[in-house]
């Protein structure tokens, strides 16, 4: 082995304790990476490559700037990394040897501190999993708020995987030993860096955190968390509040597939805000009413007495157009409290941050006093008693300069009057300088040099300067020269020289002082962490409930009644998302499901609007559970447990699974988990197969749900013989999407009629399409010769007779033609060239 300088040494032994994180190395005015570090960290930051002598053998070597590192380990943060800070922890001068070093805090993508790296308008959660038996027990912590939940999970890994789903997580802690293939779940479904934590102990002086929970395997999953965090903060956790316990079974139940099909926060086509149901609900005012806004979303509600009362809030709030316009300007002059507090607890906070914090604090009376004028106790009541706020601001107020700078080592921070000692010390630099100011008409009177001049600079002090031209006028026994200019000289005198020291001094200690007024100040605040929290919880609160009245409004919403009976009667309701983005009109459906109708089949051809319907429904349920108003005419609906959705045909890669397979997937979840009180949305199940495999499942899923489950249930199928169960199913309905048709023309009405559809017009939209005639031509022969042998065929199947050879030659003939319209149903004729559409009929003929 090489030997290596003694400070590579101390490196290696450093980085040997923090393999998995870039390790920052503080070198004077660098942080340094050395050997793989470096030659990665040069292509992330695509910084460059050097070499560094480090004993026998060069290493490489790059490294950033002390005073601009923080662009760079954000974005080596952003590619999901960690860094580890490496500090030089004495004073150099007094080291003997190599300079004693330390990481003082590892970053990481669950862990940042720093606004310039989080997203205001997002939670930034760490989450840990622990299995224990057959559960799993899921904590997070944003540690930007200080808030910390744990919930445990008594089922499958794939509602680990639901309950973090949506959720802005950036790392998960995991035991040493987590089952990897789950791990690769994580990876694919929540894009998230994975880290290992073994420790299950909460240390002493945090045990206050988990007072009020008392199963031991919730505080065994928290402290896996926590004491990541603990141990790559190296500090005083000090704004973390107590663990919340999210009893799941409060919240309306949304799985994965659920959060992604709705598109409740993400779109499905890029992943983004748009086109979402948050996009449309947004209207917060502060960034902590956004990051509530999307709780809300995530945990709808079970309780029928909390959903109503937050639609009590909202109507009042609807009642009182002007004190909702004024509450929404008060509300602008709220900071982001909820991270303020976490970065007092670092104690990270600069004046400025205060400043702001007690410009928030002035607006609470204001805003008291307008929700005061709402006759509404559940609305007067949502803020917190005022007055430790007043104390918060008075002292604030008489502290904290009005326009101080970022720094808080330059002085300008602390206002006159706060302190008497600083007053004096301010006094004497003022007396000082303008002594100095004096100095120089006294001194252009005694001359008779007009341009003569006193000036400053950080090298020589105070100084008087006279052009060379009229040295000739002074008696320069009276000046010390202290700088020779090009066409000026610049003096001294022993009296300047003396109030400089004097204003030097007095600045110095004014600044050191006000430095350390500051820090005190910063301190009392910390007292203030908890109750700071409170006022945020509240504030986002209203900006929230505030948004609310202000979006149903704007865009027409009526108050659902929300009823013990299980029956859904919601007249012209609209898609929330869909009726924004339109041009043209939507046209408004309705839902009835009496107590003796849960299934409601729709029938209707591709691209009329089944699936629209089915989603609306969905989503004006979850509107309905978080407390807000719903785009319908009017609305009455039961509280649901769960909505279970099967929509679309979102490829499912990380296991490689087919369409098919993933709808199958979705399916059973639902059978298994739903309730008589969920809500199935079921769009199309059986496409991903061949059409009697299909059929047959959909039939008997459809069967399952009215006779094991009788939950509500929209099932939109393009399988026409699936109507006939209406006949045979008592809680079955029919329903259809009304088109019209002229001389073979078809014209999407996008309407919801009851009865089924005539029939499947497939090849209406291939029509549609463009597609050549000779292939309609054939389609439509095929169809009727399919449906004329259906008839008969449901007939041998229900006199169960074994099919003769001559029938199922028929039955592959069948199949053949069945596959050949589907094949053309499914065609993507707008990426197609002609002579794919060429291939294609060429195809499909050799399958005839
Ligand atoms: P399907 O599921 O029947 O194939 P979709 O629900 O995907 O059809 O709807 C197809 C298109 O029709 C949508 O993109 C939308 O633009 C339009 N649409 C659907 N429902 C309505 C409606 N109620 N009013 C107006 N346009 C609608």
């Amino acid at each position: 082995m090489a030997a290596y300088t003694p400070m590579i040494e101390q490196y290696l032994k450093i980085k040997e304790a923090n393999q998995d994180a870039f390790l920052l190395f503080r070198l004077g005015d660098f942080y340094e990476l050395f050997f793989d570090d470096a030659l990665k960290a040069a292509k992330e930051l695509e910084i460059t490559l050097t070499q560094r002598d480090g004993g026998q053998e060069k290493i490489p070597m790059c490294g950033v700037p002390y005073h601009s590192a923080e662009r760079y380990i954000k974005t080596l943060i952003e590619k999901g990394y960690k860094v580890a800070i490496c500090e030089q922890v004495e004073d150099p001068k007094s080291a003997k040897g190599v300079v004693k070093r330390e990481v003082v805090q590892v970053i990481t993508p669950g862990t940042i501190m720093e606004d310039s790296m989080l997203n205001e308008d997002e939670n930034n959660f760490i989450a840990s999993i622990t299995p224990i038996s057959n559960d799993y027990v899921v904590s997070y912590v944003d540690l930007s708020t200080g808030e910390s939940f744990v919930s445990l999970i008594e089922s499958e890994f794939k509602d680990v995987l639901s309950e973090l789903y949506n959720r802005p997580v950036r790392e998960i802690v995991v035991p040493e030993n987590f089952n990897e293939d789950e791990q690769d779940q994580l990876a694919h479904y929540l894009n998230v860096t994975i880290s290992i934590e073994v420790a299950e102990h909460i240390p002493g002086d945090y045990e206050y955190l988990v007072e009020n929970i008392d199963d031991e395997r919730l505080i065994r999953g928290f402290a896996r968390v926590f004491q990541y965090i603990y141990h790559s903060q190296k500090r005083f956790l000090l704004h973390l509040q107590q663990v919340e316990y999210i009893e799941l079974a409060q919240y309306m139940k949304l799985d994965l597939y659920s959060k992604r099909n709705l598109e409740l926060m993400e779109s499905i086509r890029d992943k983004s805000k748009k086109g979402t149901l948050l996009s449309v609900l947004d209207h917060t005012a502060t960034a902590m009413g956004a990051r509530k806004l999307k709780k809300w979303i995530d945990r709808p509600l079970l309780s029928k007495s909390a959903i109503e009362k937050r639609h009590q809030q909202v109507q009042a709030l609807m009642d009182h157009f002007f004190e909702r316009e004024e509450l929404k300007e008060a509300l602008q002059d709220i900071y982001d409290i909820e991270r303020l507090a976490g970065r007092i607890s670092y104690g990270n906070v600069n004046a400025r941050d205060l400043l702001q914090l007690k410009r928030s604090l002035r607006a609470l009376p204001n805003i008291e006093h307008i929700l005061g004028k709402i006759e509404e106790d559940s609305i007067q009541s949502l803020l917190p008693d005022l007055t430790p706020y007043k104390e918060i601001h008075d002292l604030l107020e008489k502290g904290i300069a009005e326009d101080p700078p970022i720094l808080i080592t330059e002085g300008g921070i602390i206002k006159d009057g706060y302190h008497e000692q600083l007053d004096e010390f301010r006094e004497a630099s003022r007396n000082g300088k303008t002594w100095v100011a004096n100095l120089e008409a006294t001194e252009r009177e005694r001359t008779g040099i007009k341009s003569l001049k006193i000036g400053y600079n950080k090298v020589f002090g105070y100084y008087i300067e006279i052009t060379k031209a009229n040295l000739s006028q002074v008696d320069l026994s009276r000046f010390e020269r202290k700088q020779t200019l090009a066409n000026a000289e610049r003096f001294i005198t022993p009296e300047l020289k003396e109030k400089e020291r004097l204003i030097l001094e007095a600045n110095d200690k004014s600044v050191n002082l006000e430095y350390d007024l500051f820090i005190s100040i910063r301190d009392q605040m910390k007292d203030y962490i908890s109750i700071l929290q409170l006022l945020a919880d509240r504030i986002s609160q209203i900006d929230v409930l505030l948004s609310f009245a202000n979006i149903s409004e704007l865009n027409n919403y009526t108050k659902p009644t929300i009823v013990d009976e299980h029956v859904i009667e919601i007249e012209d309701a609209r898609h929330p998302v869909v009726e924004q983005v339109m041009k043209e009109e939507f046209v408004p459906n309705s839902f009835y499901l009496n107590d003796n109708t849960n299934i409601l089949l729709i029938t209707g051809p591709n691209m009329a609007g089944k699936s629209t319907y089915m989603r609306q429904l969905g989503l004006i349920v979850i509107m309905a559970q978080i407390g807000c108003f719903v785009p319908a005419k009017s609305a009455t609906v039961p509280v649901f447990d769960q909505i279970f959705t099967r929509i679309g045909a979102a490829d499912d890669l990380v296991s490689g699974q087919s369409t098919f397979m993933v709808e199958m997937l979705e399916s059973e979840h639902a059978v298994r988990q739903a309730t008589k009180q969920s809500l199935i949305l079921f769009d199309e199940i059986g496409r991903g197969t061949s059409t009697y495999d299909g059929m047959a499942l959909a039939q008997s899923i459809v069967e399952y749900i009215h006779h094991h489950i009788g939950a509500k249930t929209l099932f939109s199928t393009h399988y026409h013989e699936l109507t006939s169960l209406e006949e045979s199913l008592d809680q079955l309905k029919n329903v259809h999407v009304e088109v019209d048709e002229h001389d073979g023309e078809v014209v999407f009405l996008h309407h919801i009629q009851e009865g089924k559809a005539d029939k499947s017009y497939g090849v209406h939209v291939a029509k549609l399409a463009n597609l050549p005639d000779d292939i309609i031509d054939r389609a439509n022969y095929l169809l009727e010769s399919y449906e004329a042998t259906s008839t008969v065929r449901e007939q041998e199947t229900q006199s169960e007779e074994q099919l003769t050879l001559f029938e199922e030659e028929r039955e592959v003939q069948l199949t053949k033609s069945v596959e050949v319209i589907d094949e053309i149903k499914d065609a993507n004729l707008l990426n197609m060239t002609p002579m794919d559409a060429m291939n294609l009929i060429y195809q499909l003929k050799k399958k005839l």
